[in-house]
């Protein structure tokens, strides 16, 4: 702790939150360089062990980064508590930031990741220094899990997640704040169910000139299966099957009667009913032609994030708390997984989206907005401070 900050008071100052988030989204940390990733993380735990927060580094695994959970030091390990959930992984690769540097235009600052969710994991992490500088605390524990792997599903940083939820009273999630329709800067209050699949039709291959009525061709039987998964989608009920990815054939060999052809689906469901009854559909296509053999693997990946009585406690308390710091807080239900997925799933009340705000997730004119980042951390601090 600094001294002559506690003398002087130290105030939420956008200006200063700025220059934070700038030297996180300065370290490129694509999910799939565990090494990299973890540079950024080094700087985060330095960061946090400054403010007296207990530190454990779970170590990566499968060419991930290490995860991190930090722990304010009050408050009993067996209590539960406020989780505070973040990831310090992003979508871009690296040389992004020399095409793209940190870049303000008025109220936006550009960047790779900065909204998608730098931004809001700082926010975290300064909302629990400012805290920490007045010599305050929060009434539960309070811990803040940053993962290294979100973007790609959270393969390894799952269990982690999970266990931690297992000691959460309240999950708070630090994705970007949302844009949808008309409403701006909302909250996340439900998320589908998002799950994948690999569907493998094997055929026979054959000579397409010599024995073409020898061939059993996997391509044809996967484009009716498309049809198949594709009609599953049900956008009444907020279901959607979408196949994206296809491979199939020898490119350059179209005189080859195809024995094997891929299909990579992704479905959204809006709760779990829905989601098992996809999945058992998916894992019941049987063939439509002659001597096929279908291959499907995969499911749901990151359950659905229901809006349940704790949801929306949780929410009506964040929004009250918005309205005395003079801002409405609107909230929406998005079908983009997060880890929220996960602390919802176990039953945590989890509220989302409590990042920054801004627009372009993922794209190339991500950005925050700066008017967001000191009523965003206030917000933080206050839903920290009164959670009970
Ligand atoms: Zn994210």
């Amino acid at each position: 702790m600094d001294g002559h900050n506690l003398t002087n008071q130290p105030r939420i100052d956008a200006a200063e939150i700025l220059d934070g988030i700038r030297e996180w989204v300065e370290i490129e940390t694509p999910s799939t360089d565990g090494a990299a990733v973890d540079g950024l993380s080094h700087l985060i735990e330095r960061q946090f062990a400054d403010l007296d927060a207990a530190v454990t580094r779970v170590p990566g695994r499968d060419g991930f980064g290490d995860h991190l959970l930090f722990e304010a030091p009050w408050g009993d390990p067996g209590d539960k508590g406020i989780l505070v959930v973040c990831h310090m992984d992003t979508v871009w690769q690296h040389g992004t930031l020399d095409r793209r540097p940190v870049k303000r235009e008025g109220d936006k600052v550009f960047g790779p990741g900065i909204y998608d969710m730098k931004g809001g994991a700082y926010l975290a992490y300064y909302a629990y220094r400012h805290l920490i500088r007045q010599g305050r605390r929060t009434r539960l524990p309070v811990r803040f899990l940053f993962v290294s792997d979100e973007e790609v599903g959270s393969g390894t940083s799952r269990d982690l997640i999970e266990a931690e939820a297992a000691r959460a009273k309240y999950a708070l999630v630090m994705e970007p704040g949302r844009n949808q329709g008309s409403l701006v800067n909302c909250v996340v209050t439900a998320r589908k169910a998002v799950g994948r699949f690999v569907v493998t039709a094997h055929g026979v291959s054959s000579h397409a000139g010599v024995n073409h009525d020898h061939g059993r061709n996997a391509m044809r039987e996967l484009a009716r299966q498309i049809l198949v998964l594709e009609d599953l989608t049900d956008y009444a009920r907020g279901i959607t099957v979408n196949v994206g990815v296809v491979s199939a054939g020898n490119p350059g060999f179209a005189n080859v009667v195809p024995d094997k052809a891929t299909a990579e689906v992704d479905f959204r469901c809006p709760d779990a009913a829905s989601a098992a009854e996809i999945a058992a559909k998916v894992h019941a296509l049987t063939p439509i032609g002659p001597d096929i053999r279908l291959e499907i693997t995969g499911g749901i990946n990151r359950p659905a994030y229901e809006r349940d009585a704790g949801v929306a406690m949780l929410y009506g308390q964040a929004a009250t708390i918005a309205r005395d710091l003079g801002f409405e807080l609107p909230e929406v239900s998005t079908g983009g997984g997060s880890d929220g997925n996960f602390t919802a799933a176990k039953g945590v009340p989890t509220l989302d989206g409590l990042g920054v705000c801004g627009a372009g997730a993922h794209a190339a004119h991500e950005h925050l907005l700066y008017s967001s980042l000191e009523p965003r951390t206030e917000l933080l601090l206050r839903l920290m401070e009164s959670l009970a």
